[in-house]
């Protein structure tokens, strides 16, 4: 007998399906009987489908497509995407051709299961191959991302599963996991399934590491968790008492995965020794609430200097927002507390990316399935062109870039329509025609009217390129390009200009050059030495000793690197210094010349106004590097800012800009 159809499971198969439907019910609006009835549909069609299959583990093998569609369901997706989960092995390894599924569900959900099936084909075989399947995966992915979020629930029930699968099979699958898929999660902001795969994968590779620490994180759970509580409870009564609506304020683990890279990086060897595994997080409301709660905090305990961080004004490239700040004194304790705070949005979109935040925010919208498309569609069109870059870096910064970035479009005067990053510049216009262009370019017409290189194009621009045989690209343009293909392309020609051993890739004719490494246009300038606003940061710390060699001077706006000697302080010597290359590697330090400024405002408190601080920095390309507010009297709010600024002149600028902040009384620089 079947084992699939034995009445225990088939009881259970009935409850698993009461079980989806009604965690779709819970986020999809108005879910009729259709749609619950084309559920049903593909859930039984599946289970009919793989009846005379099982899994390694000897159970029916329709329990791997209930458990997938489970674990996709945590990220809210639209009816096409559930029913595509629950047929996904259907093709694969079932008689049931993919006309089939058409005629039973139609053409998209035939699209989606045959998706998930090519990427399921690819596989990781050694090096060259794995960047191989890392585009295929991407090709499939630029057609339709609802591919991926199948791929990725199915990845994590098999992870999940891989008791019973043969060593090797183990293997491979976690350590392509931990390569493709674990990336592609946290480029798609879906930290959820990050960090569920990393622990999986985790697990299977280093079984004795993972046993190991999660007992050493199991017995300091009591102190942990005591620690929290006491936490927690003086926040919420400080957030009571200012009167700020929260949602939570509660603790937060890291994932087994990440604690072991951080202790490897550290060189520890117990969880004791690191110390930010205690984090609490904050959940508001409104947005602006969240820059009242880290005003709050950071007047009533001692912020720690360069760890506060602005990810709400400046997103990370996998649009993940929120504050984040380590603080000190927190329930007593002489151990660094990290703090996160966030909106309910926010934090929904952190965990599981873009797509269930559409959800939330459009949860009484019953367009549901449509807004979903498109607003998952817009995996933009340049996906294919990026996935012909050959390394992975420039890969995935090319795939953050894009997903994150808005697009415009610019047209040649031929009408051909290009998709661009926003704040795009004629250059990357030239790269997107074809790198020949690009790398000649010399002058650009936008609109009619010649432009520099490095002017911002907008939507609907028409732009003329104009080009010079045997021009190369000047290094320059790195700096303000704003589309990872042109950079690479750029970074592709300087390189093969640059080293004299490789020959050029194409046939253009060799020309020697002379690296520019002037403004393009301005006057070489020559910077004076470091002066008062000049500061040095070593690792992620500013204010270390640190005196400069005799072998090299370098001036500010070199690269350079600071050498630890034995524990006294830190030299700083230029990048490329040639005593610098025959030192100790493990002794060298990544460094940074910032111009730093320090100054106050004072205001008189109200919603809002850290918010606005923070726009107006960060639109100047000011960092943020450490702020403390104080309030004196009731309604007076102080903010003393640490500040990383490009020059002086923006400086002045945003301090003026500062002044015309609503209720602000003073700016002072000190
Ligand atoms: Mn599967």
């Amino acid at each position: 007998m079947n084992l699939a159809t034995t009445p225990e499971y088939q009881a259970q198969f009935e409850q698993d399906l009461n079980d989806i439907l009604y965690q779709v019910e819970h986020y999809y609006p108005n879910l009729d009987e259709a749609k619950k009835d084309k559920i049903k549909r593909a859930y039984w069609f599946a289970e009919k489908a793989h009846q005379n299959q099982s899994r390694f583990s000897g159970e029916p093998y329709f329990i791997h497509l209930v458990a997938a569609t489970k674990i996709l369901l945590q990220i809210q997706p639209d009816l096409e995407t559930i029913c595509a989960c629950l047929l996904h092995d259907v093709i694969e390894d079932t008689p049931v051709t993919p006309d089939e599924i058409e005629r039973r569900f139609g053409k998209r959900i035939r699209f989606l299961c045959e998706g998930v099936e090519k990427i399921t084909k690819v596989r990781l075989q050694g090096k060259e191959r794995e960047l191989e399947s890392l585009r295929k995966l991407f090709v499939a992915m630029a057609k339709d991302v609802r591919v991926i979020f199948i791929k990725l629930a199915d990845r994590i029930h098999n992870l999940s599963t891989l008791d019973h699968v043969p060593p090797e099979k183990r293997t491979r699958i976690a350590r392509e996991s931990l390569q493709i898929y674990v990336p592609v999660a946290d480029r798609l902001g879906i930290h959820e399934f990050k960090t569920q795969m990393e622990d999986l994968c985790f697990k299977n590779l280093n079984p004795e590491e993972y046993e190991m620490l999660s007992n050493q994180i199991k017995q300091s759970k009591k102190v942990r968790e005591k620690f929290i509580n006491a936490a927690e409870k003086e926040i919420r009564k400080l957030l009571t008492k200012a009167e700020v609506e929260f949602v939570t304020v509660g603790g937060r683990d890291k994932n087994l995965y990440s604690v072991s890279e951080k202790l490897k990086k550290k060189n520890c060897n117990h969880v004791s020794e690191i110390h930010d595994l205690l984090g609490l997080r904050v959940i508001v409301n409104e947005h602006s609430d969240c820059y009242r709660v880290l005003g709050l905090i950071h007047s009533h305990w001692k912020p720690m200097p360069g760890r506060f961080k602005d990810y709400i004004a400046v997103p990370k490239a996998n649009g993940y927002q929120s504050l984040h700040t380590t603080v000190l004194g927190l329930a007593q304790s002489k151990v660094p507390t990290e703090i996160q705070i966030r909106t309910k949005a926010m934090h929904l979109d952190a965990e599981y990316g873009p797509a269930a935040h559409w959800a939330y925010k459009q949860t009484s919208n019953a367009r549901f399935d449509e807004d979903y498309l498109e607003k998952t569609s817009w995996i933009p069109e340049d996906l294919a062109e990026i996935t012909q870059i050959k390394s992975s870096e420039h890969f995935f910064r090319s795939i953050s870039e894009s997903l994150s970035a808005k697009r415009i479009h610019v047209l040649t005067p031929k009408g051909d329509v290009k998709n661009l990053p926003a704040h795009s510049t004629p250059i990357d216009f030239a790269y997107a025609i074809h790198t020949d262009i690009g790398n000649q370019c010399f002058g650009a017409k936008v609109n009619g009217i010649i432009k520099p290189l490095n002017h911002e194009l907008s939507a609907g621009d028409v732009v003329d390129i104009m080009t010079k045989a045997g021009r190369v690209p000047n290094p320059e343009w790195l700096k303000f390009v704003k589309s990872a293909s042109a950079r690479h392309k750029i970074q592709a020609s300087i390189n093969s200009h640059t080293k004299e051993d490789e020959k050029p890739l194409d046939n253009s004719p060799r020309v020697k050059t002379q690296i520019r490494t002037t403004p393009l246009g301005a006057a070489p300038v020559r910077e004076a030495g470091f002066n008062s606003d000049h500061s040095i940061i070593i690792g992620n710390e500013s204010g270390l000793g640190h005196h400069f060699p005799k072998c090299c001077s370098p001036l500010p706006h070199q690269e350079i690197v600071a050498y630890n000697t034995r524990g006294r302080d830190f030299v700083i010597h230029q990048k490329d210094c040639k005593i610098l290359a025959k030192l100790e590697d493990e002794r060298k330090l990544e460094a940074q010349v910032v111009m730093q400024k320090k100054f106050t405002i004072t205001a008189k408190d109200r919603v809002g106004l850290m918010r606005d601080y923070s726009a107006i920095l960060s639109e100047r390309d000011i960092f943020i590097w450490d702020v403390k507010f104080k309030k004196p009297k009731n309604e007076t709010l102080i903010g003393t800012f640490t500040v990383h600024i490009p020059d002086s002149k923006t400086f002045r600028e945003a301090m003026q800009a500062l002044q015309g902040v609503d209720n602000v009384k003073e700016v002072q620089v000190i």
